[in-house]
């Protein structure tokens, strides 16, 4: 018997209505969530490695204007745009991480960059851009990342006095969001990913969950792999991605019984919104979420592929 593969994205949480939705977006939504899940798949059938799957997957959502990631990230108070990027590799428990960088069209390849390349978990602002530098990335103007919508959304915002990430806080703000994969490959290897433009209107350097290992993102080979989307103010102090790790380890609960109990658990009772996506070492996947939707797409173990929006698919 073939070992199981398997892959499941997200392309972010929130308040997503289908009142709100026109079926043209959405059919654009789905086309590109589609294509992301398919993008890793192919690369886990001819026996690629999970990590790589997992970027494959990252990078089409990058590259679409309609989520926040890459092109498309939202918009910081000073209008400009700072992303975060993290990835984990669970054979060794090798990961690398990215906050606050800016002109990297694909902030996923980075954060990769630094798992491979560099001694170090996690780089920041102008010393990532140096790392950047060195490894031969290219810088791309602002430019490329802007989309009206975020410059939009970051008016309302600024109006208001707030920073948000979602429709339910705020009416007004759209939620297209912060996407990730998780992805199970033919030797074992699980992998995570996760890449975001964080909140938009946000100041002071603000960092969220994505790119922390523990919280956004979180991959170990025989376990889980784990990649979330919410208010990163919560996922952050829940170390959302590896209590659900723990749990199965140290519990003995399933992925769909661990996922549920971190979402639905103390993070919803301290006010934490948002979903994550986790798939474990026989190729099982689940979906949690506490928002009203969660863009996200999977291929099973047994090859059937679902693309979902609303929670109550
Ligand atoms: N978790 C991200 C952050 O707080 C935002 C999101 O998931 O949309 O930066």
């Amino acid at each position: 018997m073939q070992p199981p593969i398997s892959i499941a994205i997200h392309g972010g949480a929130g308040t997503i209505l289908r009142s709100k939705m026109s079926e043209q977006l959405k059919q654009e939504m789905l086309a590109v969530l589609e294509a992301s899940v398919r993008a890793g798949y192919e690369i886990l059938q001819s026996n690629g490695d999970a990590a790589d799957a997992t970027i494959a997957a990252v990078k089409v959502m990058e590259n679409s204007p309609h989520f926040n990631a890459g092109k498309g990230s939202v918009l910081t108070h000073e209008e400009s745009i700072e992303m975060d990027a993290s990835i984990m590799h669970g054979k060794a428990l090798n990961a690398g991480a990215v906050a606050g960088i800016k002109g990297i069209k694909n902030p996923i390849e980075l954060a990769n960059a630094v798992m491979l390349n560099s001694d170090h978990v996690f780089l920041i602002a102008d010393g990532a851009h140096r790392f950047a530098d060195s490894q031969g990335f290219e810088f791309l103007d602002e430019e490329y990342f802007v989309t009206e919508r975020r410059r939009q959304q970051l008016q309302s915002m600024k109006e208001k006095g707030i920073f948000a990430l979602s429709e339910s806080k705020y009416p007004d703000d759209k939620k297209f969001g912060t996407v990730g994969a998780v992805a199970l490959d033919c030797f074992g290897n699980l992998a995570a990913a996760t890449s975001t433009g964080g909140v938009t209107n946000k100041k002071f350097g603000r960092v969220g969950d994505s790119p922390i290992i523990g919280a956004g993102t979180f991959a170990e080979n025989g376990n889980v792999a784990v990649s979330t989307t919410g208010v990163g103010e919560y996922f952050i102090r829940k170390t959302v991605a590896s209590d659900l790790a723990a749990r199965m380890r140290y519990l003995k609960e399933d992925v769909h019984v661990a996922s549920e109990q971190v979402i639905h658990g103390e993070l919803e009772a301290m006010g934490g919104e948002g979903g994550l996506i986790a798939l474990d070492s026989k190729g099982d996947i689940h979906f949690a979420m506490n928002s009203s939707g969660m863009y996200r797409a999977s291929i099973d173990a047994q090859g059937a592929i679902t693309v979902k929006i609303y929670a109550d698919e």
